[in-house]
């Protein structure tokens, strides 16, 4: 497997960066996760626009985007399959202990894992954990994900395979790795920006493709919703047939088989929509 690192390939089992790569001690990173399919990412310049937003955000210097449009390519040459995820990560690079930045420029790390199509519905739960709306990181996607990992524990350990947060103000939110939709009486809709989710890119589309709106929701919301689908680079539009204990039987329903149709016609007809 071969990775990219210091501006070139190198292989995985040798590539390294310092153990006090600020990535590592502060989580003072960004990435993004970008679906390649048969060796050609997708959407590639909405992840390349948020990457810059989300190194602004942390104040990091603004990505090399033709680099890493290299390095994208380079990696998925090297490493031919039919499904995979690239994982770009960009930190602030090696300097002293502590959380000022040093003087060493960022590292940025291409890499790419195959994957596989996710099923039509999955299981969700709701934590009792909040999103903060209104912190320093919100909207970025930073290499702080710890509360997301927490999060996904506490999902699987109950059979599911995302948990969705809450806002401070009891908004629905977002997952730990995906968007949420919901349908009420036929129409689409999603938590605003504002509720302090990310900007997925699957859900810009969704957006753009179905005409969902952008609704402040009560977290009980779920409780009443005729449907429910997520949306994330790795699931595309996935249907949900339980929340918590409500089955929600017969999923995908019909409006969440039509966006998943639509999206993936949309999808297929574009690589970077
Ligand atoms: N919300 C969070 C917290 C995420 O980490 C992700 C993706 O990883 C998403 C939403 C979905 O975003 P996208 O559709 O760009 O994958």
């Amino acid at each position: 497997m071969k990775i990219w690192l210091d501006g070139g390939l190198q292989d995985m089992e040798s590539a390294r960066v310092s153990v006090f790569d600020h990535g590592l001690t502060v989580g003072d990173g960004i990435f993004e996760t970008v679906k390649a399919v048969d060796g050609r990412p997708f959407a590639l310049t909405r992840h390349l626009d948020r990457l810059t937003r989300s190194a602004r955000g942390l104040g990091l210097p603004d990505p090399d985007h033709d680099e890493v449009r290299r390095a994208c390519a380079a990696v998925l040459e090297a490493n031919p399959m039919p499904l995979g995820r690239l994982r770009i990560t960009y930190t602030g690079g090696h300097g002293p202990l502590g959380s000022d930045r040093g003087e060493h420029g960022p590292t940025l790390v291409v890499a790419v894992g195959a994957t596989t199509r996710r099923p039509d519905s999955t299981a969700v739960i709701t934590v009792p954990w909040t999103r903060n709306e209104r912190g320093a990181l919100t909207g970025l996607k930073t290499t702080s994900y710890a509360e997301n990992v927490v999060a996904l524990a506490r999902a699987r350990e109950q059979g599911a395979s995302e948990a969705l947060f809450g806002n401070t103000v009891g908004q629905l939110c977002e997952g730990t790795g995906s968007n949420v939709f919901v349908v009420l009486d036929g129409e689409i809709h999603t938590p605003p920006l504002a509720s302090g989710c990310l900007a997925g890119i699957t859900r810009a589309l969704a957006i753009e493709w179905t005409g969902a709106e952008e609704t402040d929701l009560p977290l009980d919301v779920l409780e009443r919703a005729d449907e429910v689908f997520l949306t994330s680079t790795l699931r595309d539009v996935q249907a949900v047939h339980r929340v918590d204990g409500r089955e929600l039987p017969g999923a995908p329903g019909p409006v969440t088989a039509k966006a998943m149709r639509i999206f993936e016609e949309r999808s297929g007809d574009d690589l970077d929509p």
